[in-house]
């Protein structure tokens, strides 16, 4: 497939996002593990209406991957996956995705700081990577698609291989600067504190291997 741009809007808030909106770029764990968690609510829900789908506790999780090799860390859950159609308009329109949609002023704490006053969502990986590629496979469809974008300049849909229902987030770390690390998030260690500091409440186990690689 030729490279989809994003809408315009989409162009200038993914920007935003990755060069000054947030203070913290840690948080783009925290919305990653978010989605995840509602895709999996999707499929308890979907499974409490229609008797074809059990809902087994244990066989819905989401799995943090970290990769020092490859300086790759994967996000996967086991969820409701999206459709070829659902990539195209959840994760090709920022502003559609209820992305940036300002919360409601009941919802607005003084004391936070304004970023964390926004529903920034998916687009929050940009801040740490420079490629990111979403592998998912929907309980409605047969087929399994990779999303691919290396930021403002767009992304392809191309079919993939992937056997279970759910999504597997692969984000490619940015280099190191000498004003950036973010090998941070590679790190066993660091991931479990922001997991901990932002991801405490989520319902659904959230797992990560302890091997040495
Ligand atoms: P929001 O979560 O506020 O809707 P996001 O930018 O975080 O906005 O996500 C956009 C949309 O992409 C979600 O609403 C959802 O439909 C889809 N999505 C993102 N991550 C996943 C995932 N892991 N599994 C299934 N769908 C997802
Ligand atoms: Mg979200």
């Amino acid at each position: 497939m030729a490279k989809q741009e994003f809408k315009a809007e989409s162009k200038k808030l993914l920007d935003m996002v990755i060069n000054s909106i947030y203070s913290k770029r840690e948080v783009f764990l925290r919305e990653l593990i978010s989605n995840a968690s509602d895709a999996i609510d999707k499929i308890y829900y979907r499974a409490l209406t229609d008797d074809n789908i059990s809902f087994n506790k244990d066989s819905y999780y989401i799995k943090i991957d970290p990769n020092k090799d490859t300086r790759t860390l994967k996000v996967m859950d086991t969820g409701i996956g999206m459709t070829k159609e659902e990539l195209e308009s959840n994760l090709g329109t920022i502003a559609k995705s209820g992305s940036f949609n300002f919360k409601n002023e009941n919802e607005l704490k003084e004391g936070y700081d304004i970023i964390g006053q926004f529903g920034v969502g998916f687009y929050a990986a940009f801040m740490v990577a420079d490629k990111v590629t979403v592998v998912t496979k929907s309980l409605d469809s047969e087929e399994a698609y990779k999303w691919e974008s290396q930021g403002s300049d767009g992304y392809t849909i191309e079919p993939a291989e992937k056997a279970e229902i759910g999504t597997e987030i692969t984000l490619y770390l940015k280099e190191n600067t000498d004003d950036d690390n973010y090998d941070e998030f590679l790190e066993e260690y660091t991931l479990r504190q922001i997991i901990k500091k932002y991801s405490d409440f989520i319902r659904y186990p959230i797992k990560m291997d302890v091997t040495e690689r």
